[in-house]
């Protein structure tokens, strides 16, 4: 997945635009700026890439889904459904804003359970927070009818799954609202930056001017503009800009070197009984940035973690015993272990958290291996992992 990899000469080339004229700055100076806008740009090339009307570019991924919720309205006291399977920027961009993050089951997508989403509303909830995980998606038709007949926003945080496609329609740009990050280690990147991206004009006027203090935008006298409500700084810089205004244009590129990488292991570890893949659901295409499998139980996924460790096997992990990814080691959400204090509100919401089990989920997260597909591999190189990672778990499976 990560951009960084293949970092090259189109990248310097844009940052050295900036360099040159020294508008670090996204907004305002415009006569300094020699035509260069390269936050604006890219805001460009992102709404063709992603095929929807709006995108504002924000200072990171967990700074898109605070913006998105907040552009939305959602805030102190409001529910937003999320999954236990996520990063951790998912409850921290709701519980910024006051909201209350529930976490529900996931399926055999990695995404959220439909049935578990439907079964967790109440009349607080606000949105559901649908999660891309690892390049595929959750069964997006069964969620936004859900969304649909409750009146709930639906945001998409498609972080992990840039150029993923679900009947036709680039994932993140499915939900009322959509988040992507661009973070150093995402399939694009600007170093840090993300991205919120809408089809609803008031959506993305909120977003542009929340993000950037308040201020409207009206005219070229940054201290003369006016507010019309509230604001915070999310704002990306220039150089960032740059860097992912070179990335994007090499999406492609970077997309197909995925997929042929993805199609090698997937093809290779298909032969082996006992390996499943996740569910795709139908008329969805991964972004193919991870390769996800599952063996028979946890202590085998256990021991083919160990055993591709010790066979030079990098870049694959069971999350179930990962602190960034799953519910079971997040002790500091559910001790609320927290530097300020936290309001009545959501110390309520989240005590559920203290008892709450995920059964189902354990049974996904727990027989998962994660394989992140890297740029920077050669085709004899993949085909070596391939190999190698095949003869491991067989070894492991005694077959
Ligand atoms: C990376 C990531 C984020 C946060 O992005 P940052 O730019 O690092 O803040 C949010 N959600 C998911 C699923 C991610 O993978």
């Amino acid at each position: 997945m990560p951009g960084f990899e293949l970092f090259g000469d189109k990248e310097r080339q844009e940052v050295n635009d900036v360099l040159d004229n020294g508008v670090i700055m996204r907004y305002g100076f415009d006569g300094m700026r020699k035509g260069h806008w390269k936050a604006k740009e890219l805001e460009v090339e992102l709404q063709h890439t992603f095929q929807s009307k709006h995108v504002q570019l924000v200072s990171s991924g967990t700074a898109a889904v605070s913006v998105a919720l907040a552009s939305a309205g959602v805030g102190a006291g409001d529910e937003v459904i999320m999954p236990t399977f996520t990063f951790v920027a998912s409850f921290e961009a709701i519980m910024m804003l006051g909201a209350i993050p529930i976490l529900v089951d996931i399926d055999d997508t990695l995404g959220l359970d439909p049935k578990a989403v439907e079964a967790a509303i109440t009349h607080k909830t606000k949105a559901i927070m649908v999660v891309q995980m690892c390049g595929s998606m959750a069964n997006m038709d069964a969620l936004q009818n859900i969304s649909d007949s409750h009146n709930l926003l639906l945001v998409e945080d498609a972080c992990q799954a840039i150029g993923g496609t679900y009947k036709g329609k680039s994932l993140g740009s499915i939900g009322d609202l959509g988040c992507f990050s661009f973070d150093f280690v995402k399939t694009i990147t600007c170093g840090e930056g993300g991205a919120v991206v809408t089809n609803n004009e008031t959506y993305y006027t909120n977003a542009d001017h929340y993000s950037d203090h308040g201020h409207d935008h009206v005219g070229n006298d940054r201290g003369a503009e006016s507010h019309p409500f509230l604001g915070y700084n999310f704002r990306i810089s220039e150089l960032h800009a740059a860097v992912g205004l070179a990335q994007v244009k090499r999406l492609p590129e970077f997309l197909e070197i995925q997929k042929r990488n993805f199609n090698i292991l997937q093809e290779a570890l298909g032969t082996i009984p006992e390996v499943t893949f996740r569910t795709v659901p139908e008329g969805g295409e991964e972004s193919c940035a991870f390769l996800n499998f599952f063996l028979p139980d946890l202590e085998t996924a256990r021991q083919v973690i160990q055993g591709f460790k010790e066979g030079g096997i990098d870049v694959c992990w069971n999350y179930y015993d990962n602190n960034w990814h799953y519910i079971r080691k997040w002790e500091h959400l559910k001790e609320l272990k927290s530097l300020f204090p936290i309001s009545k509100e959501v110390k309520e919401g989240l005590k559920y958290l203290k008892t709450k089990t995920f059964d189902q989920s354990n049974h996904y997260i727990g027989r998962n291996i994660s394989c992140l597909i890297k740029l920077s591999w050669t085709e004899v190189e993949v085909k070596d992992r391939a190999e190698k990672m095949v003869e491991i778990i067989k070894a492991i499976l005694k077959i």
